[in-house]
C-alpha cells in the first residue's frame, strides 16, 4: 500500500483562496475590512518569524494588519494597557499574543485580559469553557488544522479510535474535545500513560504534540492509520553543512510511511494550516462582532 502524504500546503492555499472571497463580501457589505492585531514580545527568532508570515498571510487574503513589536523588557502592566487599547479599537476584530512570553509577563493574566470575543487564538478561558460545554466558542487554530486534515483522507470521524499523544491547553486538551464532538472515541495519552506505545497502536486516527523528536516509532502505529504530526522540532544537521539544520515532527517519519494510510509531513502538514485556521477565526470574529453591532 502507498502511503499518501497529506498536504498542508495545497489544502490550507485553497482555504486562504475562500477566506479572501469572504474578505471581499466583507468589504462590499460594511465598507471595511477584518482586522488582526499581532503582538510580539522580545525578540526570538522563532516568533519573529510565525509573526511576520502571520502578518504577511492577514495581507495576502485582503485583511487589515495590525503588527506590535514590544522589547523583551516589556512590563505585565505596558502589555496589558496596550491589550486593552486593541480590545477597544473597533477596526481590530482579532488579537493574537504570540506565545511564549518573556518571565515578567504572567500569560494567563494576559490572556485572560484579551476580549473573547476577539480571542483569536481560542485561549481565553471563557473560549476554552464554551468548547467544553457545547457553546459557540473561538477555538484553537491548530487543533481546527488537525480536523480538517483529518476529515480531509477519513470524511466523517463518527466511531473511530483517536489516540492523541499530549495534553495541552493549545493543541492536545482541544483536540481531544472537537474528536469528541466528532463522535471519534478518543484517549488522550501523556507523560503518565503506561504502554504508551500500546496505546497509539490502537488508533485508527493519531494526533501527536508532545514536542519530542521523532518520538513515537513506526511499531508504534496501526497498520493502515491516519497520522497528524503536530510537532516541530528543529535538529542540527551537519550532514547538510555546517551550523545547518533541520525540522522534524515527533513521529519517525521514515518508519510511519511505511505502516500508515495517510500522514502529514514536516514541515508542510498542521504548520500552514494552523495560520490558515487563525485566519478563518479572525473572519468568524469579524462576522460575529458586525452582527452584534460591535463594529462601525
Ligand atoms: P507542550 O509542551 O505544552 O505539551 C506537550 C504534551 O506532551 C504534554 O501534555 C506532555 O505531557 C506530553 N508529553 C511530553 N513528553 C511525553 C512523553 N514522553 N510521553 C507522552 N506524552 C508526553 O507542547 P505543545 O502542545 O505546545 O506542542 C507540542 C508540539 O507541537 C511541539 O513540537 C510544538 O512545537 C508543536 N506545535 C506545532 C504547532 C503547529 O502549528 N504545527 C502549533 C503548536 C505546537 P504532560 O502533560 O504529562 O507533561
Amino acid at each position: 500500500m502507498t502511503a499518501q502524504m497529506i498536504d498542508g500546503v495545497k489544502i490550507s492555499t485553497g482555504l486562504l483562496g475562500d477566506i479572501a472571497r469572504d474578505v471581499d463580501a466583507f468589504i462590499a457589505l460594511f465598507g471595511r475590512p477584518p482586522g488582526l492585531a499581532v503582538v510580539l514580545v522580545g525578540d526570538d527568532p522563532a516568533s519573529s518569524v510565525y509573526v511576520r508570515s502571520k502578518a504577511q498571510k492577514t495581507l495576502d487574503v485582503g485583511m487589515r494588519s495590525f503588527e506590535h513589536r514590544l522589547p523583551a523588557t516589556t512590563s505585565e502592566s505596558a502589555l496589558l494597557s496596550l491589550i486593552s487599547e486593541l480590545n477597544r479599537m473597533e477596526e481590530v476584530d482579532g488579537i493574537l499574543v504570540q506565545l511564549p512570553l518573556p518571565a515578567q509577563i504572567d500569560e494567563r493574566r494576559v490572556l485572560m485580559a484579551i476580549d473573547p470575543e476577539k480571542d483569536v487564538d481560542g485561549f481565553h478561558p471563557m473560549n476554552a469553557g464554551l468548547l467544553a460545554t457545547g457553546g459557540e466558542a473561538l477555538m484553537p487554530c491548530t487543533p481546527l488544522g488537525c480536523m480538517i486534515l483529518a476529515r480531509s483522507v477519513l470524511g466523517d470521524l463518527t466511531g473511530l479510535e483517536a489516540v492523541v499523544v499530549g495534553r495541552s491547553n493549545i493543541v492536545g486538551k482541544p483536540m481531544a474535545q472537537l474528536l469528541s464532538m466528532a463522535n471519534a472515541t478518543v484517549t488522550i495519552a501523556h507523560s503518565g500513560t503506561q504502554n504508551i506505545a500500546g496505546t497509539c497502536r490502537r488508533a485508527d486516527l493519531l494526533i501527536v504534540a508532545v514536542g519530542h523528536p521523532e518520538m513515537v516509532r513506526g511499531n508504534w502505529i496501526k497498520p493502515g492509520a491516519v497520522v497528524i504530526d503536530v510537532g516541530i522540532n528543529r535538529l542540527a544537521a551537519p550532514e547538510l553543512g555546517p551550523g545547518k539544520t533541520r525540522l522534524v515532527g515527533d513521529v519517525t517519519f521514515q518508519e510511519a510511511i511505511k505502516v500508515v494510510r495517510a500522514i502529514t509531513p514536516v514541515p508542510g502538514g498542521v504548520g500552514p494550516m494552523t495560520i490558515t485556521c487563525l485566519l478563518q477565526n479572525t473572519m468568524l470574529a469579524a462576522h460575529r462582532r458586525s452582527a452584534s453591532g460591535k463594529q462601525p
